[in-house]
């Protein structure tokens, strides 16, 4: 039986003029993502776009579990297609949903039909082919309103069946909005904070930052294998990993304990800003929650925001933990966050770290040594790596 994709496109409808760039950012993203699937070609049709495998013994289930992580799609099905004969429909309508059909009770069928030298109107395809379905599988009963399946059978230039719409990951195409760098550290928020904004259009960059021998090769790993896992749904990510050992020290040698959090922070960002501009970087993204730690309070955060001069996105600020714990799960991250290796903020970290910092402290405290030929060297020295889905 042949089988193809329909994918019916999000908020990109809204965007008028330029729905058929995001229709074809989209439909790279898709070629992209199904490559590791099968070869694949793509029609735009009406508001879906139809992708249709070369070869027939591709695995479906792959397939989908592929399409259902592409952002800018609202929801998807597959559809067996037919020839345009009303037996054929009827034959393929029970090869292709008799297992569904025989695990709901209720159902309906609903015809479209755009060809309209097809010799049956809609109201008449869905009557045959509903009849059809009630004589050959028992006990179902029809319910137009509120069916459990809804079998929808399409007379275009081909015919596509079709049981219900799978809901897709929604957002905008990535690319679309272009490019911004994630701050990724080894825990539960920032990976999800990734996807966050992946998923509003944006590609990523990543930045993590590594302190060696106070953080060992196997922390790194774990940072590796989150990006990995957010690039399922952010496509290819470029990692960049920096030195920050030598940073770390002289903040410890040279600058007030209570604020070591915070000034680490600020050349973060800092860094981390020199690098995802010149990579063409529009925004950093970090997983900072408002009040979650002593360094989020609104004091400490108006601090590390002082030194940033792009935007600063932070999807998480308003979320409570348990709600950032429901995404990860969702997206998988959750348990690689678990594995408990060191963080470079974990070195150093402060005992009784102020409670209300003011920019003009951190200055103060920040002019006790000159940090920027470290900054530099930490830009320059730092190496990265695409991860791949
Ligand atoms: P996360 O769970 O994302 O690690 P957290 O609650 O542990 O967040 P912090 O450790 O205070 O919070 O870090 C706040 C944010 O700073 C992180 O969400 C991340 O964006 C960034 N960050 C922290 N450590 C690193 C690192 N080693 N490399 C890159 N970014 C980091
Ligand atoms: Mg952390």
């Amino acid at each position: 039986m042949k089988k193809v994709i329909l994918v019916k496109n999000g908020e990109i409808v809204l965007k008028g003029l330029n729905r058929s760039t995001f229709e074809d950012i989209l439909i790279k993203n898709m070629r992209r993502r199904l490559a590791s699937v099968g070869q694949f070609t793509f029609r735009k049709s009406q508001s879906t776009i139809v992708a249709e495998p070369v070869d027939d013994d591709i695995d479906f289930d792959e397939a989908v579990s592929q399409v259902s992580r592409v952002f800018g799609i609202v929801g998807f099905s597959v559809a067996a297609v037919c020839e345009k004969d009303i037996e054929e429909i009827k034959r393929t309508t029970l090869e292709f949903l008799g297992d569904d059909l025989r695990n709901v009770r209720t159902f309906k069928v609903n015809g479209k039909r755009s060809d309209k030298k097809f010799p049956m109107t809609s109201p008449e395809i869905a009557a045959e082919v509903g009849a059809h379905i009630l004589s050959n599988i028992h006990p179902l009963k029809v319910d137009v309103h509120e069916p459990e399946l809804t079998v929808t059978v399409e007379v275009r230039d081909q015919v596509l069946i079709h049981g219900n719409q799978r809901k897709g990951a929604g957002g905008l195409p990535i690319g679309s909005s272009g490019k911004a760098a994630l701050l990724l550290s080894g825990g539960i928020d920032s990976p999800v904070a990734g996807y966050m904004m992946a998923k509003r259009g944006l590609m990523l960059d990543a930045v993590h930052f590594v302190s060696p021998p106070y953080t060992s090769k196997r922390a790194e790993l774990k940072v590796h294998a989150l990006a990995k896992l957010v690039a399922r749904y952010a496509g290819r990510i470029k990692l960049y990993v920096v030195p920050f050992t030598e940073i770390q020290e002289a903040i410890k040698d040279h600058c007030p304990e209570d604020m070591f959090t915070l000034i680490m922070r600020r050349l973060m960002m800092r860094i981390a800003q020199q690098i995802a501009v010149g990579d063409g970087c529009k925004a950093l993204i970090t997983g900072e929650s408002l009040g979650q730690v002593a360094s989020q309070t609104i004091d400490a955060l108006h601090c590390t925001n002082a030194v940033a001069t792009v935007p600063v996105f932070r999807p998480l600020i308003g979320m409570d933990k348990d709600e950032i714990i429901d995404i990860a799960r969702r997206i998988d991250t959750f348990e690689t966050s678990l594995q408990p290796f060191e963080d470079c903020c974990t070195v150093f970290t402060p005992k009784h770290p102020k409670t209300r910092p003011t920019v003009e402290m951190l200055e103060e405290a920040e002019a006790q040594f000159d940090f920027a030929p470290l900054v530099a060297r930490a830009v320059k020295e730092s190496r990265y790596h695409y991860i791949e889905p």
